[in-house]
């Protein structure tokens, strides 16, 4: 049995390390493509393996014809748009996630980029402080509830807007349910989205949302680019001089910001998120053990297509 991790962005070393041990206990091979600049070597690789585990790389119809034998392949983290999972499951191929492996990682780094930009970057201006400030989660999935726990400790005042959670759980947080997406950027000074990119979500976050948010306003999104709208929030910010745009991973319109919003957005050059040697090793590892347990004793659990 063949399991290939095929990773544009490497995992780190102490991970690949600890799924090798899983696969080799399981009496499997493991075959590793990092840091591939072609997708032909991608195509290549794949043809071969029976399992395969990836991060961000894109598995298009084009891989999955390309693997003949494959039978699962898991991406290692949360977000799954970038699975063709129609593709898999007219191939017969499971696909899963592992949620919740790089969830605290997602959550800090929100923190991390609302602490340096309300303190001016720390460039020696007057800054301000997060005690007794709102922040609106939208979304209250894995994410959205680790944000909510270290909001508590900043002592912020905590909201929620995500129709498939219960107001019990939020409170269980000790967040407040929003009846809707309206109401929560009009109540928050800062809004953390945590939403899956998907066709109901997908530039879902635009003009309407963001001009209501109140003044000296952040919006940070370490879910997707995909999900705002960037036409309503090149307007919001042509309107207002106060918004600021926190994002883990650069927009479309960035030369637009770097020309002329210096100072009011920070956004990283690659996806950080889950880049953190825990979560690496956390998703790495599940991955690796939901596919030996999928071809020991066919447990699905984290299945994402049908
Ligand atoms: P999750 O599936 O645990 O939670 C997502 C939540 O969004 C769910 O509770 C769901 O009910 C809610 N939701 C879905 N549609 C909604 C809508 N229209 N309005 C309000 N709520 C809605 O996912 P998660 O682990 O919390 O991750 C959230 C997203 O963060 C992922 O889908 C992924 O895109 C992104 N992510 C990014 C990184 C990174 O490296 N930056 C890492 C992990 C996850």
């Amino acid at each position: 049995m063949k399991i290939l991790v095929a990773t544009k962005k490497a995992f780190a070393p102490l991970a690949i390390r600890q799924i090798r041990e899983v696969i080799e206990a399981a009496g499997f091979n493991l075959e590793v493509l990092e840091n591939y600049g072609n997708i032909s070597e991608l195509l290549k690789a794949v043809s071969g393996t029976d399992g395969l585990i990836v991060r961000s790389d894109m598995i298009t119809a084009e891989v999955i014809d390309a693997a003949k034998k494959l039978k699962i392949v898991v991406r290692a983290g949360a977000g799954y748009d970038n699975i063709d999972l129609a593709s898999c499951t007219s191939h017969n191929i499971v696909a899963m996630n592992t949620p919740g492996q790089n969830s605290n990682a997602v959550a800090e780094l929100a923190f991390e980029m609302l602490l340096f930009q309300v303190r001016g970057g720390f460039s020696g201006k007057q800054g301000t402080e997060l005690r007794l400030k709102s922040i609106g989660l939208h979304g209250f999935g894995n994410v959205g509830k680790y944000v909510a726990d270290i909001a508590k400790g900043f002592g912020m005042d905590i909201y929620a807007y995500d129709p498939l959670v219960s107001e019990r759980i939020m409170k269980n947080h000790g967040v407040k349910q929003c009846s809707n997406s309206k109401e929560l950027y009009s109540k928050c000074q800062y809004i953390s989205i945590h939403l899956p990119s998907n066709n109901i979500t997908r530039k879902s976050i635009g003009y309407d949302l963001l001009s209501v948010m109140p003044k000296n306003a952040i919006l940070i999104n370490t879910a997707r680019k995909e999900v705002i709208d960037e036409t309503g929030l090149l307007k919001t910010f042509e309107e207002r001089n106060d918004i600021c745009y926190l994002a883990d991973v650069e927009p479309d319109c960035k030369n637009v910001f770097d020309e002329k919003y210096k100072g009011r957005y920070i956004f990283t050059a690659k996806k950080m998120g889950a880049q953190t040697e825990e979560a690496n090793i956390n998703a790495g590892v599940a991955a690796v053990r939901q596919i030996v347990d999928f071809f020991k004793t066919g447990n699905e659990k984290y299945r994402i297509n049908k």
